[in-house]
């Protein structure tokens, strides 16, 4: 029977512990397995002609991507039950440590995952032949002819090896240099007439204050604190962009979005009627802003009131009711739904207790080879830990979905566009079970602003920051852009989303300071796949609202398929052309009729 109090998550059916045999001979099978590998790569593939028989191809490469599979589900499984010491107790000393020896046995992996890229990327002509003989290679065209066309855009090995042992000193660098210079900037600021030294991630969180001059205090206090580090941000930020300019021109790409695109598995297209249907429904969030602006008596809202509380909800919910909420409503959708999270829930999949040293937020990660997911969470009895509950079974169920199908290990592997589908759907069960059930007009609206919230941070300012992210990648590939440019392409990148729903004499230029993920060298436009989340999610949720029951097992078909199409190829099977507007556009439906009850309200 599951206790009132949040659990801690148990793994001891994984390895009994992080000193056990058990574990100790897993962790050391790893470097044998690697080992196996490579000796079948060099004695199966590598001697291998070009022109070889299709059918011996074939044979060889069954075996190789038979073997790598079983390889990677148990590195993942003892990287992950490592993980779920560190995630829960970051003074474990011993976990840390098998970490970082396990990173290094696992380094041997990845370069062998580039020495097999280029040997499949030196048979790409006859790619589609030796997959037409069937098998295993059959059941995996789809990650082999991806490894194929990412291939066609590296430079020579010698280029790449070089490319990447300067990253070290390069982008990496820069990107080092950000996380350092942001986290230990601190600023001093008056509250409740105490001066207090606060880190600039806790400066961040005083957007969200009850306090209307708290909020307002420190948003003046960002923009001061950002001031005083905006050259060296600005220097990192021109290297790393100017890093990927030159690399993506070596490696044939049109330009950077390209790859974002590739990454997602989505084209040029998809984005194109996904973004034209986010600027459309700007009116929309501009309404809930104005609303919004409204409840402090003004007009257009400042930045530090973005993230002002509105609303108040009082319902508390003990960690059993959280599971019978959760189920109860999980069964309305789906009793497949329902079994998995009851499964979760009663054999302590879940790490819901607050605790000292215990990583904050939540995840869900699956245990590869055992059927079973993890799910972290700082559960307070809110009804917001409730969604974030339900969003991370989502996951789990996801990943369920994939295992039950007997997808391996290279058939999971899935886009961040998609990813997010499952966990989508499941909080919206959730919340708008709670909107139903809210106890007075003051929780309603406090659940309604936090939907809301979310909806215009992933709509309204993930457009601000591609539009962001290009401007400055077009001028970039010119000349450098100083501290000042940077500033001036955010504020007008926030106009143009906000409008007039922003008081623009608050806006927020020095966003780009901040958010690690335009520091990234691997990747750029690093969020508008969480924008196709989550109208994806929305989307799937409107048809199921219209088909009711017969929606369930394409629905589930669907979730263990994401790691065997792009994302337009999977949309077909419900008859969705992602490459259309019109379906945007029906997500964005449902926001409308969020942002018409919060005006009511
Ligand atoms: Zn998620």
């Amino acid at each position: 029977m599951i206790s009132d109090q949040p659990t801690r998550w148990d793994l001891t059916n994984i390895f009994p512990s992080l000193e056990s045999e058990e574990f100790k001979k897993a962790f050391s099978d790893t470097s044998l397995l690697i080992d196996d590998l490579m000796e079948c790569f060099q004695t199966k593939l590598a001697p291998l002609a070009v022109d070889e028989d299709k059918t011996v191809l074939n044979k060889a490469l069954a075996e190789y991507v038979d073997q790598l599979n079983e390889t990677i589900t148990h590195a993942g499984k003892v990287a992950n039950y490592i993980y779920s010491f560190i995630s829960t107790d970051s003074y474990n000393k011993l976990a840390t440590r098998l970490l970082s020896e396990f990173e290094q046995i696992t380094v041997r992996l990845e370069n062998q995952d580039v020495t097999f890229k280029n040997w499949l990327s030196g048979l790409k002509t006859r790619v589609d032949e030796i997959i037409s003989v069937g098998g295993v290679v059959e059941e995996h065209a789809f990650a082999l002819k991806e490894i194929v066309h990412f291939s066609q855009f590296l430079m020579s090995q010698a280029e790449e090896e070089l490319a990447s042992e300067l990253n070290l000193s390069g982008a990496s660098g820069w990107e080092k240099l950000q996380g350092v210079v942001t986290s230990q900037l601190s600023v001093e600021i008056e509250i409740d007439g105490e001066t207090k030294k606060l880190p600039a991630p806790a400066l961040i969180n005083l957007r969200s204050h009850p306090v209307a001059e708290v909020r307002k205090k420190g948003y003046e206090k960002e923009m001061q604190a950002w001031k005083s580090v905006e050259e060296p941000l600005a220097a990192a930020l021109n290297g790393i962009k100017g890093t990927v300019i030159t690399l993506n021109k070596r490696r044939g790409r049109k330009d950077a979005i390209e790859s974002a695109i590739d990454m997602a598995r989505i084209d040029r297209e998809t984005l194109d009627a996904m973004l034209s249907a986010m600027l459309d429904s700007f009116p929309v969030f501009r309404r809930y802003f104005r609303a919004k602006a409204k409840r402090f008596g003004q007009e257009k809202l400042p930045w530090w009131n973005l993230f002002a509380p509105v609303g108040k909800s009082e319902t508390k919910f003990t960690f059993r009711e959280a599971r019978d909420f959760i189920l109860e409503n999980f069964l309305n959708f789906s009793p497949d739904l329902a079994d998995f999270a009851a499964r979760a829930f009663d054999n302590h999949w879940i790490d819901a207790e607050q605790r000292e040293g215990k990583m904050g937020g939540a995840f869900c990660m699956d245990i590869p080879g055992t059927g079973e997911s993890r799910i972290l969470s700082n559960f307070d009895g809110s009804l917001d830990q409730v969604s974030t509950l339900a969003h991370e079974l989502g996951h789990g169920f996801h990943n369920d979905c994939m295992e039950k199908a007997n997808r391996t290990q290279l058939q999971q592997r899935t886009p961040m566009t998609m990813a997010e589908t499952a966990s989508i759907m499941c909080e919206t069960i959730v919340s708008n079970a709670s909107l139903k059930q809210a106890k007075n007009a003051d929780e309603e609206l406090s659940i309604l602003e936090g939907m809301l919230n979310g909806d215009s941070q992933v709509i309204v300012d993930i457009y601000s920051r591609y539009l962001f992210e290009k401007e400055v990648f077009e001028r970039r590939a010119k000349s450098e852009l100083s501290a000042e440019e940077f500033c001036d392409i955010m504020e007008r990148a926030q106009k143009a989303t906000y409008g007039d729903g922003l008081d623009e004499s608050y806006l927020h230029k020095y966003m780009w300071t901040w958010k690690p993920h335009y520091y990234s060298a691997h990747l750029s436009f690093y969020n508008f796949p969480y924008a196709f989340g989550l109208m994806f999610g929305t989307g799937l949720y409107a048809i199921y609202q219209e088909r009711g029951e017969s929606f369930i097992p394409e629905y589930i078909d669907l979730l263990s398929s994401t790691g065997l199409g792009s994302a337009a190829d999977l949309a077909q099977r419900f008859g969705i052309d992602i490459r259309q507007k019109s379906f945007w556009e029906g997500s964005l439906k449902v926001v409308e009729q969020r942002v018409k009850r919060y005006e009511e309200i």
